[in-house]
């Protein structure tokens, strides 16, 4: 079992020895939408994610508002003291979200898998103090998963974590995509002081599940979650049925039973 107290001391700082959460919209849609939510969490909430560059599986999808979006995330913290999180997946997104003080950058599922933008990353990342994330990538391969994770490693990033968001799969099941516990379960057992985020909302896909699979990763030592927020969910231009409101979001983490509180 993972303690906490083996996790990287700059996390132990950040999440206070709870689960860390992140939230907010899956894309910042209009400067309004993005302070809305903003103050609607910012008491449950550490770390404000909004995606600016959405990749979509297919086109004709919302692909984001782009760089526009890094100044509304701006406000937010001028507003709330967030730190701010967006995706990037090129090293364009990356100079441009340096240059707008973003502190978290994740790269997504559909990123990970390709070891060249992940190396493209990493490069532009160097000699930064940023935070990153790193999704599992799409298909259920741990060295992938892995890969991605040395890549930013050997770039002398320092403060990284994993983000857990399931698998796709062909078969048709009750998740938008698997969870495949066995994977980040073997992730921790083999990197103990890298903190492990769960991300119920792309594994569900439904916000009706989100509280069963959050609390499923704190049962099994997830060191936070992060959970896609908007004010009115079922508008929201990217992923609205898996989006909570505000409310939802303080409902879910106030029913969750933590580990300490086991013990
Ligand atoms: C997201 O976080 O909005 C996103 C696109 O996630 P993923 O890369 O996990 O699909
Ligand atoms: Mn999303």
């Amino acid at each position: 079992m993972t303690k906490v107290s083996e996790k990287a001391l700059w996390f132990k700082q950040l999440s206070g020895n709870k689960p860390l959460i992140i939230a907010g919209p899956c894309s910042a849609e209009t400067p309004d939408q993005v302070l809305e939510i903003a103050h609607g969490i910012k008491d449950q909430a550490t770390i404000y994610r909004a995606g600016i560059w959405k990749p979509r599986t297919r086109p004709g999808g919302f692909e984001g508002v782009g760089t526009i979006g890094l100044k509304w995330l701006q406000q937010v913290k001028a507003e709330t003291g967030m730190l701010l999180a967006t995706e990037v997946a090129t090293a364009e997104h990356v100079e441009l979200a340096l240059a707008h003080d973003i502190d978290v950058l994740w790269i997504g599922a559909r990123t990970t898998v390709n070891p060249f933008a992940v190396q493209e990353i990493a490069d532009a990342l160097k000699g930064t103090d940023k935070i990153v994330f790193i999704k599992n990538p799409v298909n259920p391969d741990l060295s992938l998963w892995i890969g991605g994770f040395e890549r930013l490693q050997n770039a002398g990033i320092e403060k990284l974590g994993f983000i857990h968001r399931g698998f796709s799969s062909y078969e048709k099941i009750k998740y938008r995509n698997k969870p495949e516990w066995q994977i980040p379960i073997d992730l921790q057992i083999r990197f103990p002081e890298i903190p492990l985020i769960n991300d119920p909302s792309h594994i569900t896909g439904n916000r009706e599940l989100i509280q069963q699979v959050a609390q499923k990763a704190l049962d099994l030592n997830f060191d936070g979650l992060m959970i896609e927020t908007h004010c009115t969910p079922d508008l929201a231009w990217s992923d609205a049925a898996q989006q909570v409101t505000p409310n939802q979001l303080q409902e879910i983490l106030s029913n969750l039973v933590l580990r300490d509180s086991l013990n």
